[in-house]
């Protein structure tokens, strides 16, 4: 281990409790990879103990916000927030098939990336994400945790136009 270790998280990524492990750690395996349990997780409990030979001597948690807490305040967004990040909705998406990740440009991509990026960065340079979809649904059936992710696009399009980023056409 490092001497000092930092953790930098989305402040989403905190769950109520160790015990709350039990439900999600599984349901992160099964729906990423279909496995029981993933090999690529770990628990680190904090900075080495006296008397422990392993760990780091300083540990820092720093949790980030970046616009999340604006998400949270959103009644219709929110519930973007809830996902644990297992990618069976990009492996479901039609679109995502095709183009693959890098092309999205940003951390986040397939339809969770589309749903969250733009009200991580500014809408309006990323509302075209919202775009990336046929809108079949594939998406929010396989979603781990129900989010209703092709609504959540159509959102995403809705806030865009009332905020004059996607102005409709003159006929
Ligand atoms: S939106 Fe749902 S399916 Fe997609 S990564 Fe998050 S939890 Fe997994």
């Amino acid at each position: 281990m490092p001497k000092t270790h930092i953790v930098i998280a989305g402040i989403e990524k905190v769950i109520p409790s160790m015990t709350d492990l039990a439900l999600f750690w599984p349901l992160l395996a099964t729906f990423g990879t279909g496995q029981r349990i993933t090999s690529y997780s770990t628990i680190i409990t904090g900075p080495k103990q006296p008397g422990e030979t392993d760990g780091p001597e300083e540990m820092y948690v720093l949790l980030l916000d970046n616009g999340r807490t604006n998400m949270l305040a959103n009644e219709k967004t929110r519930e973007a927030l809830y996902c644990i990040r297992c990618g069976a909705c990009l492996n479901a998406c039609p679109v995502y098939k095709n183009i693959g990740g890098h092309t999205y440009n940003t951390t986040y991509s397939g339809p969770i990336g589309s749903v969250i990026t733009p009200h991580l960065k500014p809408m309006k340079e990323w509302k075209h994400l919202s775009h990336a979809s046929s809108l079949c649904g594939n998406c929010t059936e396989v979603c781990a945790v129900k989010i209703n992710l092709h609504e959540l696009l159509l959102e995403n399009r809705h806030e865009a136009q009332q905020a004059g980023y996607a102005p409709l056409p003159k006929l």
